[in-house]
């Protein structure tokens, strides 16, 4: 089974035996109990993918008679000291117990049914849930299984009700001195509602309580989590301070490898995190008790660095990334739910257009979380470029799951763009056509290539300028996402000097950095003449470039929150930043350095046209 598979089985089983729990707490008979199973049971076949043709009334009636027997006796009974009412299982020879008068071993006991694994935690857990918390609130909380208490807490607070969470697991910990380790994951989920209701004092309160608690393995889980809490601040030196503690405690728990490897990855120290995962999953291999495949799987993806290691790991964790990641992987292939308006607008469709305008109310609202349960259900939702440029910048406003992954996830969205515009322009025989920034609703598309282009110029360059030709030649050559300054920069980083020169022309009196742009193109190209009078003009126009990029260590600007200033410092400082390299590495520092410039600028400057593809952020 896949993950996905797995939590889909998961989801059906349990709700399968909450319903269970329901019937058998209102007091129905067993009789009555394993009718109502049968019922149940097709759901149950479903999801296992038991073809319709297999299940005979037979099969259905002898396996709905075990599962129910295996419930039956998992379910805990409050007035019964939470302890279940056993149905004996009938001896071959006795009467069968579904009813039908013959004898058991020829009736529901000749069909071999494997368990479906249902313990008593796992009923009591649903028991618990169905009980109001008062009534909870009364129970001798040491009796019951504190991992049946952690996942009704954590039902709580999965229904945004932490509170109700942090009562219960703190009348538990009163008891912290009788308490041993099967109380951990009941103290990772007080944890985590303390988290919930913004309480860091009782939080660090907390993990100082087990720090102190007599069982060394709650000890070491105080430690693990102190690590974590340091880590989360930077504070590294006390971090290793704390998980050194909790490895001397506990020198073989297996969670250990997992906090080492995220600490040093945190910590930015990739390699060492890579050999400690080495050596991590090499010795849980060797554990002949428990078979830690799933944990040596995740320490390698968390240290491997990729970006499809970094999104397999993702689902592990909580939180919204977690969430988000999960959403995209259940949407599904790129498909054209677009026409092209006047052959030109790029209009969609009527269900993608209601989607979108649900999902612009949502943004309005900015409920992140709301927003990503809502790309969760509805598919649809990945094939809307505007969709998936508002998700791409929500990204970075989501708190990070493990160091990197906010950047793989961002990276995904953009790959999932850029696919469906693929899709989107070869079905509407659109990839040479313009798409003309006045329309409003080619606007996602085109920004969306820029935030391709910044994501990917790096890793790859051929792509990425072959896909900025395009939008600044083809689909947007007004060139309202700035992308024009990029190309003519990496054009004359790969000797297209002439290409460079051809798209400057298209931008008369632009930017400083089309017009610095021009002037190492002309260099570039050997047109010094030319080079020379461009360089006069961008320096009239825009000083300041010229002197910061020459300027041996200049001061870092304020920079402008709502974009770059037009002849400010920032726009030089800007321009130093990206391009200086290239202004030493192709010689034309050196060479304007020795041309006589005017001493100050000759013109007053005329504004260029605005950038508009940094809209204010959604979130
Ligand atoms: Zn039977």
């Amino acid at each position: 089974m896949t993950i996905l598979e797995q939590q889909d089985w998961q989801d059906t089983l349990d709700s399968f035996c909450h319903a269970a729990a329901r019937q058998i707490l209102a007091g129905i008979s067993f009789a009555e109990f394993r009718l109502r199973t049968e019922g149940m049971l097709p759901v149950l076949l479903k999801t296992l993918d038991v073809p319709k043709s297999s299940q005979t009334t037979e099969m259905v009636r002898s396996m709905a008679t075990q599962v129910a027997l295996e419930i039956w006796n998992a379910t805990p009974i409050p007035e019964n000291r939470f302890r279940p009412r056993k149905q004996a299982k009938p001896e071959r020879n006795a009467p069968c117990l579904c009813g039908s008068g013959k004898k058991s071993k020829q009736c529901c006991a000749a069909i071999d049914a494997p368990p479906l694994g249902i313990s008593e935690e796992i009923m009591l857990t649903q028991v618990l849930a169905i009980m109001p918390a008062k009534k909870l609130a009364e129970l001798p909380l040491l009796e019951l299984h504190p991992e049946s208490l952690a996942l009704v807490a954590s039902q709580w607070i999965n229904e945004e009700q932490p509170k109700k969470a942090v009562a219960l697991l703190e009348k538990l910990f009163v008891h912290i001195d009788q308490l041993d380790g099967r109380a951990e994951l009941a103290a990772d989920t007080l944890l985590n509602a303390y988290l919930e209701v913004n309480a860091p004092r009782k939080k660090q309160k907390f993990i100082d309580a087990l720090k102190a608690a007599p069982d060394k393995a709650l000890r070491s889980a105080g430690w693990q989590r102190q690590t974590t809490v340091h880590s989360d601040r930077g504070n590294y030196a006390d971090a290793w301070i704390a998980f050194r503690e909790a490895q001397r405690l506990t020198p073989n728990e297996p969670a250990l490898s997992h906090l080492e490897v995220l600490v040093l990855l945190s910590e930015g120290r990739r390699s060492e995190a890579q050999a400690r995962a080495r050596f991590w999953a090499a010795r849980l291999s060797r554990d002949p008790e428990y078979d830690h495949s799933d944990l040596i799987r995740l320490l390698h993806d968390l240290a491997d660095g990729s970006d499809a290691g970094l999104l397999r790991t993702l689902p592990l964790g909580r939180g919204p990334q977690a969430d988000l990641g999960e959403a995209i992987s259940h949407w599904p292939a790129p498909a054209c739910h677009y026409r092209l308006s006047g052959g030109a607008e790029l209009t969609p469709k009527k269900d993608l257009s209601e989607l979108e305008l649900d999902w612009m109310e949502l943004v309005e609202e900015g409920d992140l979380e709301i927003a990503i349960l809502f790309l969760g259900e509805e598919p649809l939702a990945g094939q809307s470029f505007r969709i998936l440029r508002d998700v791409s910048e929500m990204i970075s406003a989501l708190p990070e799951n493990l160091p990197g992954s906010g950047d793989a996830l961002s990276r995904q969205v953009l790959e999932r763009g850029a696919a469906l515009r693929q899709v989107v322009l070869s079905k509407l025989k659109a990839l040479k056509k313009e798409l003309p920034w006045g329309f409003l609703d080619n606007r996602p598309l085109l920004t969306l290539v820029s935030y391709c282009v910044e994501a990917f110029i790096v890793t790859r360059p051929t792509e990425m300028l072959d896909l900025m030709r395009w939008s600044v030649n083809v689909a947007n050559p007004t060139d309202n996402t700035g992308l024009r300054e990029v190309l003519i920069h990496a054009l004359v980083a790969t000797d297209l000097a002439d290409e460079a020169i051809a798209i400057a022309a298209r931008y008369p009196n632009d930017f400083a950095s089309t017009e610095y742009g021009r002037v190492l193109a002309f260099f570039a190209a050997g047109r010094l003449d030319d080079a020379e009078t461009a360089l006069k003009a961008a320096a009239a126009r825009s000083p300041k470039v010229w002197k910061m990029l020459h300027a041996t260590n200049p001061k870092v600007p304020r920079f402008n929150p709502r974009g770059i200033t037009i002849g400010g410092d920032d726009e030089a400082y800007d321009y130093r930043k990206n391009h200086l390299e290239l202004w030493r590495s192709t010689g034309a520092l050196k060479w304007g350095a020795a041309i006589k410039l005017p001493a100050r600028p000759t013109a007053k400057l005329k504004t260029a046209p605005p950038v508009d593809n940094k809209q204010k952020p959604l979130f």
